[in-house]
């Protein structure tokens, strides 16, 4: 059964469209389980029906025309309890009911099973045989199997509307305009218009978007360069190696030369460019079904040859895409476009040219998403059903206040779109007023915002948001942007332009906070679980030797200005904070006593984003200067919820009673040590998380810098009274929804709710 159930999903992959595949599943199921029937019923969300959407046993002539309520038949009672049904003399059944049109009375034995995603019933498969018999417990399994494999492939023809073309084929008409929409995650807000730009890992084969070309014999001398270079390569290692394997092995070099030749995969891939599509997609196309008849192999040794294809594919891409690497255009308004957009993937890009980002991984705490509320670009993460490597070239709108991508919009939307996109920017413009007022509530309670950092562009933008200081400057980020760890003098000339920029206000440089999601090309961190794993100051730790000379270039940088503070990520222990608060002082001394320069000791910090941490806030604040809390992580740890997973995205409440006590109980034990304490997670920057915080005391708020004007100009409307009336009302409810929607009520005041909520997105008809 599993070797079946590999290979109907190995050939249902390589389907060429929705209703295909539909057919390959009745097809093979049917023949698999040795029955007379197999069918698909899929929801018809628009009548709220399951409509017969491919069959293998039943009337073609029923397809698209039979379909059923959750209350009719027996497929409407699978849906409707949302459980198999197995039957051996269905007709006897209460709920049977008889469609003429599918010549199906014949039939005794029934089983169906729901197809369900994410709790909701898309549809249900069945299998159907003349002969009475009741199906045995590893052929419901089997179905069941099936059934849940075939969900999420239904949920993506859902978004992306194959689903409804399968079931009103006349849709085909209705879509003549070209619109799609693709939902994702709305990660830092606004609207962006502009041009789609793929950008992919190198040498990843599935990351390739498709790309049409009208010069032909330009793409085909592309290829033949990379085939050219691989072949150079792959005879040079021959030579090397020949002395070190026996002759069997090294005929494999062979093998791999003559799939590369005219006769083989070059000349099939050679056909592929002719029909127009780039020397790039055509080879990753051409590998990728190569690789997926060898992987349905039944012979293990052929299965393993996917292997060989697969690295071969990926030596000639990587050639392939050096070529192109100097080709690369972005233009004016870049709409950045990935499977899993990372920052490496902005060092070439202009920053004045990107209008929004899509990524097809991720989540809102992703660090991409942080860096797009950074930078103020709009941006959507986890739009998973996106086709993102066909969207080069193609003209996009992307709202990411509801996370939708709009793909080759009509010329109505592109202009509703527009009006909203003109009315942000007086917004911003109107903010702007509040760049030179003091940063006091209504009452004049002076709250300081600092802000978050990592790139120099956002630099750039929070002092001319006149932040009072950088309450995190996340040192990775630099590190991601590089091919190789930077010296000791390149890290002091970085962090020196970063203190010398905010210089007199504070900088909160926090160790470099590598693994769990960041991850440094030349260092890879690979792991089952790395959000529990080898993250931040466990790393740091571990290699003294990284930890040192980031440690004397920050102290070096600071001589002459004072300005540093030390931050400490992942802290989840005594013993942790004790061994790297040894080594700051090591390098102080040799700094200051050994090599004679003169500095002040920065003031030492620990992020509190471990739960651990919460309950060791008085052994914490003894030994630190400050510390500060990263709400991103604390809710990822607190709720186990990934903050990267699309898939439990809903999960991650901000508001959580749990979070609010903890923030609380940090915030109190810190004042008895007399421990300043401040917040850099994204909470502190979003209008309602920084009204709650305040609130509740903290007077210290690190955020993106896009945020810094709109929560200045919200805490300059409110009094300190009604803000800690409004947390402590918050604390009393008991979940993240009776929360959000008690602060938006009372706060929806003039003057406070446009700040809140600048701008919404037009109604598409
Ligand atoms: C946090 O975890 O809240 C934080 C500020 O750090 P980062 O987002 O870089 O993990
Ligand atoms: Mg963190």
């Amino acid at each position: 059964m599993l070797n079946s159930l590999r290979s109907i999903l190995q050939e249902v992959n390589s389907a060429n469209d929705f209703g295909d595949l539909l057919e390959i599943i009745v097809d093979r199921v049917k023949a698999v389980m040795n029955t007379d029937i197999c069918s698909v019923y899929l929801l018809d969300a628009k009548t709220d029906t399951y409509m017969l959407a491919a069959t293998d046993g039943l009337r073609q002539e029923a397809v698209g025309k039979v379909s059923m309520s959750a209350e009719q038949g027996l497929v409407g009672l699978v849906a409707r309890k949302a459980e198999p049904l197995n039957l051996e003399h269905a007709e006897t059944h209460p709920r049977f009911a008889y469609f003429p049109e599918t010549g199906e009375e014949k039939f005794s034995a029934f089983l169906g099973s729901p197809i369900i995603h994410h709790r909701t019933v898309l549809g249900v498969l069945v299998v159907q045989q003349q002969q009475r018999r009741r199906f045995d417990e590893s052929e419901e399994a089997f179905l069941i199997t099936i059934a849940a494999q075939l969900a999420g492939i239904i949920a993506h023809a859902e978004a992306t509307g194959e689903l409804a073309r399968a079931i009103s084929p006349e849709l085909e008409q209705d879509s003549a305009s070209g619109e799609a929409h693709y939902s994702g995650l709305a990660s830092a807000p606004g609207i962006g218009i502009g041009t789609g730009i793929v950008v992919a890992l190198p040498a990843d084969l599935n990351a390739v978007p498709k790309r049409r070309t009208g010069d032909i014999d330009g793409e085909l001398a592309k290829l033949r360069d990379a085939l050219d270079s691989t072949i150079k390569d792959l005879k040079t290692v021959h030579q090397d190696l020949a002395d070190k394997l026996n002759p069997e092995e090294i005929a494999l070099f062979d093998v791999y030369v003559s799939m590369l030749d005219d006769n083989s995969l070059g000349g099939e891939v050679s056909e592929r460019i002719k029909t127009g599509v780039s020397a790039q997609y055509a080879w990753s196309r051409v590998i990728l079904e190569h690789i997926r008849t060898f992987s349905a192999m039944e012979n293990p040794y052929l299965r393993e040859r996917a292997t060989d294809v697969r690295d071969l594919g990926r030596r000639v891409l990587g050639y392939l895409q050096q070529q192109q690497h100097e080709e690369k255009h972005y233009p004016e308004n870049t709409i950045l476009i990935g499977e899993e957009l990372a920052a490496p993937n902005l060092a070439d890009v202009p920053f004045e040219n990107i209008r929004a980002m899509v990524s097809a991984k991720g989540s809102y705490n992703s660090h991409m998403a942080i860096l797009g509320r950074a930078m103020g670009i709009p941006t959507i993460m986890g739009a998973v059903d996106l086709p993102w490597s066909e969207l080069d070239g193609c003209e996009l709108i992307v709202d990411a206040h509801q996370g939708l991508v709009i793909n080759s919009p009509t010329a109505q939307h592109l202009e509703a779109y527009e009006k909203v996109y003109e009315e942000e920017l007086s917004f911003a413009a109107d903010l702007e007023a509040t760049k030179n007022e003091p940063s006091v509530t209504l009452d004049g309670q002076h709250i300081s915002l600092w802000v978050n950092t990592g790139l120099r562009i956002d630099s750039m933008l929070s002092l001319d948001r006149g932040a009072e200081g950088v309450g995190l400057y996340r040192t990775e980020i630099p590190f991601l942007m590089r091919e190789r760890f930077p010296s000791e003098e390149e890290q002091r000339q970085l962090y020196r332009e970063q203190l010398e920029m905010f210089s007199p206000h504070p900088v909160t440089m926090r160790t470099l906070d590598i693994g769990g999601d960041k991850s440094l090309p030349y260092f890879p961190i690979e792991e089952e679980n790395p959000f529990l794993g080898w993250r931040g100051i466990r790393v740091t730790l571990d290699h003294p030797e990284i930890f040192l000379v980031q440690l004397r270039a920050m102290m070096r940088a600071s001589i002459g200005l004072n300005n540093l503070r030390i931050l400490l990520p992942m802290i989840s222990n005594t013993e942790e904070l004790d061994s790297a608060l040894v080594l700051i002082k090591r390098v102080y001394h040799e700094l200051t006593i050994e090599e004679g320069y003169r500095f002040d000791m920065p003031a030492i910090g620990a992020m509190i984003e471990v739960p651990a941490a919460i309950f060791q806030i008085g052994e914490i604040a003894k030994r630190v200067n400050f510390i500060s809390v990263g709400t991103n992580d604390l809710t990822q740890y607190l709720l186990a919820v990934d903050r990267n997973n699309p898939q439990v995205a809903e999960l991650y409440h901000s508001f959580h009673p749990s979070l609010l006590k903890a923030l609380r109980l940090i915030l109190d034990d810190a004042k008895k040590y007399n421990c300043p304490v401040s917040v850099c997670g994204e909470l502190a920057g979003e209008p309602l998380g920084a009204i709650l915080l305040v609130g509740m005391g903290y007077e210290f708020l690190s955020m993106s810098s896009a945020n810094l004007l709109r929560v200045k100009a919200i805490l300059r409307q409110l009094n300190m009274s009604d803000m800690r009336e409004l947390a402590e009302q918050a604390c009393l409810l008991t979940d993240t929804f009776a929360i959000e929607d008690y602060l938006n009520k009372a706060l929806d005041q003039p003057g406070i709710a446009r700040l809140i909520r600048p701008t919404s997105s037009p109604s598409l008809l």
